[in-house]
């Protein structure tokens, strides 16, 4: 054992499974690259749990995610389950606040033989992150917050917040992943996502952005207002590397990047904080398909290889970083090959095939 422990929340629905595929699939790239195995932590939670006991997360639940190096999460959610004012059933959202998980990535990158939605050869070489501030920006106010700002019944307010604090260590952090990326082959470029040109909290984002940049010589910078980047990630997305914008922003661009390579059973994502990070496919709890082994696994599997990237940077053991490499590595044969052929895209395997094909693929 390492002593590397990450706590794990299966959650509802297609969570389950999606999550069982992904533990697999890193305990096998673990395995053969001589790493010791980590140690889960089950924590409970989610709409099913909240129907049983009424609690949203068992007792201690949110003080356990905090004690592990790590935590995995399947989905949360269940459309006919909410809270008596309608809202609902979300104590990850609490996670990000309360462990301040502000560096949101969402990988975007193209593989053989998965939809792509451009008729451009160079669709091929699509590879980039959306980096989404994810603490603050527009969502600062949501609802799920307290803090839409209600004023009376003519008018509503959301406040936009940004904070020097927070924006440094965003900046920090994308810089830092445009020069790892570079390190495999990217072209090295971080570039700063706003509409600088009419708010001042954006002109603020741009400034600390301007501020940080020469602690990276080695990255390249760059500036796009996000209406231009809209268009750009659709014109010429591959041209594009790492992108760092407020959390509106990547809310909307990252659905839009997603799109352009597949659907949501490719999309993982990575929510990093200061003390811990949570790992998640991007997409849902998928009622309409769960139970029914039609759920394909590939977003949590990758959100499995961000999570073993995460730890061997927070732990110094490079041996985890090779053991990601392993699981990318293994996704992209396997779809070169065509022998991955997830049913979301209208092929014929659901999630134990596809899973099946990947530790296959692993070695
Ligand atoms: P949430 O608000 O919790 O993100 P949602 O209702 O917006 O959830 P999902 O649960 O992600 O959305 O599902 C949206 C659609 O995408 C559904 O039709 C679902 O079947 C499909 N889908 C989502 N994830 C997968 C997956 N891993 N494999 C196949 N289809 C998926």
């Amino acid at each position: 054992m390492t002593g590397l422990s990450v706590a794990v929340i299966k959650g509802d629905g297609i969570g389950v499974d999606v999550t069982d595929a992904a533990l697999a699939v890193v305990d096998r790239a673990l395995s053969l690259v001589g790493a010791a195995p980590l140690r889960y932590v089950p924590i409970q939670a989610g709409a099913g749990y909240f129907q049983e006991t009424g609690q949203d997360i068992e007792p201690g639940g949110e003080e356990r995610c905090g004690a592990c190096d790590a935590i995995f999460l399947g989905a949360i959610g269940l459309p006919s389950v909410r809270h008596a004012d309608g809202t609902e059933i979300s104590p990850h959202l609490r996670l990000r606040d309360r462990f301040g998980l502000y560096a949101g990535v969402r990988p975007v990158k193209a593989y053989p033989n998965a939809p792509r939605r451009l008729a451009d050869p160079r669709a091929a070489d699509i590879d980039l992150v959306i980096l989404r501030e994810s603490t603050e920006g527009l969502f600062y106010s949501a609802a799920a917050h307290g803090r839409a700002q209600v004023i009376g019944d003519d008018e509503v307010r959301d406040t936009l917040r940004i904070t020097r604090a927070t924006t440094e260590k965003l900046h920090r952090f994308g810089f830092r992943l445009a020069e790892r990326r570079k390190a495999k082959g990217a072209p090295g470029r971080l570039t700063c996502v706003d509409k600088a040109n009419v708010f001042a909290s954006m002109a603020f984002f741009r400034k600390i952005y301007d501020e940080i940049a020469p602690e990276f010589p080695n990255v390249e910078t760059g500036y796009a207002y996000v209406d231009a980047q809209a268009l750009n990630l659709v014109r010429a997305p591959w041209d594009c590397d790492v992108l760092v914008m407020e959390n509106m922003f990547g809310d909307i661009l990252s659905d839009l990047a997603g799109g352009l390579v597949g659907g949501m059973g490719m999309a993982a994502c990575a929510e990093i904080g200061d003390e811990i990070g949570l790992f998640q496919p991007a997409h849902g709890s998928a009622p309409d398909i769960m139970g029914q082994d039609k759920a394909n696994p590939l977003a949590a599997i990758l959100s499995g290889a961000l999570m073993l990237e995460y730890l061997a940077e927070r732990s110094g053991l490079d041996i985890f970083a090779v053991a990601a490499a392993r699981i990318e590595d293994a996704v992209s044969a396997g779809f070169a090959a065509n022998r991955l052929r997830p049913m979301e895209f209208g092929g014929d395997m659901g999630t134990q095939a596809v899973t099946k094909e990947v530790l296959a693929q692993i070695g």
